[in-house]
């Protein structure tokens, strides 16, 4: 490929060159200007907009500054505890790293902040892409990077996605599909980007969330509302069939439904797995616990909650069925081998 770009043009789809400060396509010579290291492509939709935050909260500053909106976190428990919310995405990182053996082109759709970026080992990437509609969170992304391997950051939604036919090795697809109007067509838009043998990591939530213990309480403590409670209850374990209505919920997809919409894409399964207690109601309990004792001057509370943080997540990676289907996150790594 020529200047080892594979970006496309929007307007007539060929291979765009880099100059200063703007991207061009030699072919129909549209412009695509660059700001503050962000390559500009693709302008934000409003109805996109409604899904992105008002507030970002820089995630880098949260785990280096321990910066959350603005204030510092005094206590080690809460500290741990909004830390925990953020590294899972570290496992599409490790998942990856011990499937890919040479550099890799990797393709990272709707990136965001990439609170992962610092964690890949610049012997597995190649070429990195991070997409995303949000401006702000690429700049906060281009402001935190360390700079081990090339990056190039691209404001763009995930539909459309520039890229030719069969030319990346590898797409990360983290916490995205819940978010957008056509799911499969995500997974249809990825095979057509990946190279044979290519990978998808892919993490949405899970339908495990809607079956916590406070889900049930709230039925008990309102019994008249629990009609609804059921009806919806039926429409969360499915909201594969209540696509529209599901959206506005961050809907959570049952792991089988996920496996079939990947295989009927074309990629095969390499590896399904869980990850987060985080929300489940233990976790409030131990988290409420441990900041209690920490408030009443026992520093090891903090240390405790910690490890139970990372006992929680190794227990879900035991591959346990029952335990595994408790994790609210789910990972699943495919392979694009037909
Ligand atoms: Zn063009």
């Amino acid at each position: 490929m020529p200047n080892n770009i594979l970006l496309c043009c929007k307007q007539c789809g060929n291979i765009l060159k880099p100059q200063t400060d703007i991207y061009i396509c030699g072919t129909c010579f549209k412009s695509y200007e660059i700001v503050n290291g962000i390559v500009l492509m693709e302008a934000r939709k409003q109805d996109v907009d409604l899904r992105i935050p008002k507030n970002l909260m820089d995630i880098h500053k949260l785990r280096y500054e321990r910066k959350y909106f603005g204030s510092v976190i005094k206590s080690d428990v809460e500290y741990y505890a909004h830390l925990h919310s953020i590294n899972f995405t570290k496992f599409h990182v490790e998942l990856l790293s011990s499937y890919i053996n040479d550099p890799a082109v990797i393709v990272d759709l709707g990136c965001g902040q990439l609170p992962s970026i610092n964690y890949l080992h610049e012997s597995i990437v190649k070429k990195y892409y991070g997409l995303d509609l949000s401006y702000e969170s690429l700049v906060i992304a281009n402001n935190n990077f360390k700079r081990h391997f090339p990056l190039t950051l691209v404001q763009h939604g995930i539909t459309e996605i520039p890229f030719p036919d069969r030319s990346v090795d590898v797409v990360i697809s983290s916490e995205v599909i819940e978010h957008i109007d056509h799911p499969f067509d995500h997974l249809i838009e990825i095979y057509r980007i990946c190279k044979q043998g290519g990978y998808l990591s892919l993490s949405t939530p899970c339908a495990s969330m809607y079956f916590y213990p406070f889900n049930f309480l709230y039925a008990l403590k309102y019994p008249r509302r629990f009609k609804n409670w059921f009806n919806n209850w039926q429409k969360q374990i499915n909201a594969h069939n209540y696509w529209d209505e599901a959206l506005m919920w961050h809907p959570g997809l049952r792991p089988k439904i996920l496996k079939d919409w990947i295989i009927k894409a074309g990629f095969s399964i390499v590896r399904h797995e869980t990850k987060l207690w985080y929300y489940h109601t233990p976790i409030r309990l131990m988290w409420k616990t441990c900041a209690f004792l920490e408030k009443r001057g026992f520093s090891s509370a903090s240390i405790v909650f910690k490890k139970y943080l990372e006992f929680t997540d190794k227990v879900l990676s035991l591959n346990i069925p029952i335990i595994k289907w408790s994790g609210i996150r789910q990972f699943i790594l495919c392979q694009k081998s037909r």
